[in-house]
Formats: structure tokens, C-alpha cells, sequence
């Protein structure tokens, strides 16, 4: 890329790098003129990686961190193989990967993503727990908490509640409770530069100060969510060290039982930098701690900018735990119309316990989730299906959520045969075998339902993701 066509970068922002970075700033700024890279992350709740690597038509370059992390070519349209549809990849970009991989949820652990939309941090802690434990991901955007759920619908997360609270109402609801805490702020996104039209016209010095000013009160929200001895991730994707540095050190200043956490280096991985907060008042304590948090920069890595600061909450005495929701009971008509839909079309029940209605939906709501009652949320739990007159319809959640061998009834699709498309356009197919709810699936991993009657598969996939 010529001088001429580097994308506009605001010029009081290179001037300040210019400042900060020194003798670095030549490569920084040479990253302007390269393309990005893009990443995919493989579905490790579904597929190994080496094993979609072997699958995939198109080449997958492997990255050295974190695991399941893959380069590939935009021109592949990764986004359009039904592959993307099954839930087996997300594409998100490599250094955005390091964040989840660095807090390191172990399955069986209660993980909350505090702003998760749309769902790449979060749908890689629910690989990463596996479906053991409980991760709640929190979106406070009225639209964009739905491609959250989206997101994590298409990836099988059978252990994930998502709500769309403000950060200081859930912190009074769930005060001491996760072993993890994500906050992935909203941020300048001056990291973003390279991808994002609109992140290098909305960028102004004012806007950096608004969100260091806005993540201190959400980090401190987060904070108060995290069990004594638990782990919280502070990122951004700017360089500001206002929002960077600043924000947790800030943090540290007021909370002294907190502490900074020195992640293992992986290459690429450049330390904080709490010189840069100049004339800032930061105290020296809370200033030797900022070393140790993680900067990702597009001249040195295979990402774009990146902030990361792991802050551990100091172990104490004994703290009283929240009970878990103590469920009403199933109406009977919603017990038997579910049960009857698990005997004709499944193998066996998925969900048998925890079973919860919120208007006509039926959910499995994950072991160990305090009441949500009196919170706005968008799923409570795993959702398995919707009520209707008289029976009861699968989710397309439930499809995503299952193997083939928990079914009655597959029709399998071939990856290159055009019936794939077809069925993701919403069309009818004819396919052979008994009447009744079919699970669809290409090469043996699940898209969704369809319904057969006398030799014709009606497509059920869901008309918000159907293809055009
Ligand atoms: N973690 C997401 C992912 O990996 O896909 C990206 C999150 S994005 C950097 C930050 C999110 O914070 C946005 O979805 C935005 O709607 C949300 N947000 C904005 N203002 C907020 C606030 N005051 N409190 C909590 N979240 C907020």
C-alpha cells in the first residue's frame, strides 16, 4: 500500500505515538500500509482444530498462540462456508483470542463476561469451560445482546445465561460471586485503526478521556462481582494509556485488595507502559504493577492493538455464597408436551433438571445460577424450545446443543453438495426416511431443523440467519 492510500489516521493520534513510542514508531506506522490479518478460531466444544484444518477447502495457516488459532484468507469467504453456520469457527482477530486464552477459565467454573457483544470473547470462554460450570455473558445494547445470543447459539453453549443489564445492577446482584470476570470495555478503539472505517473517524482526544472515564466506574462494578482469590481480565483494543494504564491503575488505587497479575510472555507480547500516564496522579505502587500488564501491537504480532491486565482479588476469610435459583415448578402441560417431543424425536431427554418457562420458551437454566428474577436477560439458560398450541417446538439452540446420536432422525448434508445452501436459504428438499422433526446436519455436525413429511425435508432454519 502507497503512502497515498494508507487510510486516513487522525493526526493528533499519530503525533502522540510518535511521542510515545520513539525510535518504534517507524515500524508502527509501517503497519498502516500492511493488510490485516484475519483470524479464525476453531470451536474446540465441536471440533478439534488440527481436525478442521484437515476439513476445511481452503488453507488454514496455524498461529503459534493461542491454541485453536488460525490465519486465513478474506477472498476464502470463511463467513459463508456452512462450516461458519455449524458453529465450528469464529472469525475474530488474533490478538482479540489472547484475552479469554489469558484469563483461562477451567471447566466447572463461573465465568461472567461482563460486555460481551457480540460474542467472541464470550464464545471463546465457553469453549474454553467446555459446558461445565456457568459462564453469564452481559450485554447492555438492546440490538447488539442479540447477535450476542446469536453467537453463542451457533457455537452450542448448553451452559450460558445472557442478560442485558447495566453493569452496577448486576454487580448488586451478584456480589462475590464469579472465579472470572471479563471486561472487555468499551474503548477508543485507536487499535482498530486498520479495520475500522468508523473507529479512525469517531477517534478525537475527547473521546478518550469520556471512556477512561466511563471504564472506571464499569470496572469497578466488575470488581465487585469477582470472589475474593478469583481472576479478573481488564481489555481494551486502544493504545490510550489513559484507558489502558490509567483505567487500572486508577483501579488499584482504590482497591487494595487487588493485584496485578504477571501473565506467561508469549511472543509478541510487549509490557504496559505507566511512564506514558505522564503528569497523571497515580501513586508509585500502583504504578510498578502496570508493567506486567500485556500490550499487542499490529508492527510486532499477527493482530491488531490490544491492552490486557490480569488483576487477581486477594484470598479472605470465608464469604457467604449466592443460593441458586430456586425454580418454580414446570407447569404439567410443559412437562408433558416436552417430554413427549424428547420420546418421539430424541434418544433420550438433553435436559431433565433445571427446567424453567419465561413466557412460552422452555430452558435449561446451568447448575449454580442465582435467581435472575427482576433483571432484564434474553435467555436464562439454554434454550430448548418454545411452547405451542398443544406441542412443543425444538429450538434451533437445542439443535445447535446436540450430537447426531442424540436424535431419532438425521439428514446429513455434504459440505459441497448444493442441498446445504438450500436448506440454509430456508427451501424445502426432498430427502428420504420417516416422518417427523430431522435433525440437519453437514458432515455429521449440526445446523438446525427440519421437518419431513412423506419425502420432503421443509427447512426450519431460522428465518433471521437464513441465507440470500
Ligand atoms: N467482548 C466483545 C467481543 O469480544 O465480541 C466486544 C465488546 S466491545 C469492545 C464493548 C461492549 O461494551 C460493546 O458491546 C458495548 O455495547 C458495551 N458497552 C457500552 N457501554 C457500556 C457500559 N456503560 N457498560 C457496559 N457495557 C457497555
Amino acid at each position: 500500500m502507497s503512502e497515498q492510500s494508507r487510510p486516513l489516521i487522525p493526526q493528533a493520534f499519530l503525533a502522540r505515538m510518535e511521542r510515545w513510542l520513539g525510535d518504534e514508531y517507524p515500524a508502527f506506522l509501517a503497519s498502516y500500509d500492511q493488510p490485516a490479518t484475519n483470524g479464525l478460531r476453531a470451536n474446540t466444544l465441536k471440533i478439534a482444530p488440527e481436525a478442521l484444518r484437515e476439513r476445511l477447502p481452503f488453507a488454514l495457516e496455524t498461529l503459534t498462540w493461542p491454541p485453536a488459532a488460525f490465519r486465513v484468507s478474506e477472498e476464502e469467504q470463511p463467513g459463508r462456508h456452512p462450516y461458519h453456520a455449524a458453529g465450528l469457527y469464529y472469525l475474530q482477530d488474533p490478538s482479540a483470542m489472547s484475552v479469554a486464552a489469558l484469563l483461562a477459565p477451567q471447566p466447572g467454573e463461573r465465568v461472567l463476561d461482563l460486555a460481551a457483544a457480540p460474542g467472541g470473547k464470550a464464545t471463546h470462554l465457553a469453549s474454553l469451560l467446555a459446558n461445565q460450570g456457568l459462564l453469564v455473558a452481559n450485554e447492555i445494547h438492546p440490538r447488539r445482546v442479540w447477535d450476542l445470543a446469536e453467537n453463542l447459539e451457533r457455537w452450542g453453549a448448553r451452559n450460558a445465561a445472557i442478560t442485558a443489564e447495566t453493569p452496577e445492577r448486576l454487580a448488586e446482584r451478584f456480589p462475590d460471586f464469579f472465579d472470572r470476570v471479563l471486561l472487555d470495555a468499551p474503548c477508543s478503539g485507536e487499535g482498530m485503526f486498520r479495520k475500522s472505517d468508523a473507529a479512525r473517524r469517531e477517534w478525537a482526544a475527547e473521546l478518550v478521556l469520556g471512556c477512561a472515564n466511563r471504564q472506571t466506574g464499569i470496572l469497578d462494578a466488575a470488581a465487585r462481582m469477582l470472589r475474593p482469590g478469583g481472576l479478573l481480565a481488564y481489555s481494551t483494543c486502544t493504545f490510550a494509556a489513559e484507558e489502558d494504564e490509567g483505567t487500572v491503575a486508577r483501579f488499584l488505587e482504590t482497591h487494595a485488595d487487588f493485584e496485578p497479575v504477571e501473565p506467561a510472555r508469549q511472543a509478541g507480547f510487549a509490557p504496559g507502559r505507566p511512564e506514558w500516564l505522564g503528569n497523571e496522579k497515580v501513586g508509585e505502587a500502583a504504578r510498578d504493577g502496570l508493567g506486567r500488564a500485556v500490550r499487542l501491537w499490529p508492527h510486532t504480532g499477527p493482530g491488531e492493538g490490544h491492552f490486557i491486565a490480569l488483576l487477581r482479588r486477594c484470598e479472605r476469610e470465608a464469604h457467604e455464597d449466592l443460593p441458586g435459583w430456586r425454580l418454580p415448578k414446570l407447569p404439567v402441560e410443559a412437562t408433558r408436551f416436552y417430554e413427549t417431543f424428547c420420546r418421539e424425536h430424541l434418544q433420550r431427554a438433553p435436559a431433565t433438571e433445571r427446567l424453567a418457562l419465561a413466557g412460552s420458551y422452555l430452558y435449561q437454566v446451568p447448575a449454580g445460577l442465582p435467581d435472575l428474577s427482576g433483571l432484564r436477560f434474553i435467555h436464562p439458560g439454554w434454550w430448548l424450545g418454545t411452547l405451542k398450541k398443544g406441542r412443543f417446538e425444538p429450538s434451533q439452540g437445542l439443535a445447535m446443543g446436540l450430537s447426531p446420536a442424540d436424535v431419532r432422525r438425521v439428514a446429513n448434508l455434504d459440505s459441497a453438495a448444493p442441498q446445504v445452501l438450500t436448506y440454509l436459504r430456508g427451501e424445502s428438499l426432498p430427502n428420504a426416511g420417516a416422518d417427523g422433526w430431522v435433525l440437519v446436519t453437514v458432515d455429521g455436525f449440526p445446523l438446525g431443523w427440519g421437518k419431513r413429511v412423506q419425502g420432503t425435508l421443509k427447512s426450519h432454519y431460522p428465518r433471521g440467519l437464513r441465507r440470500v
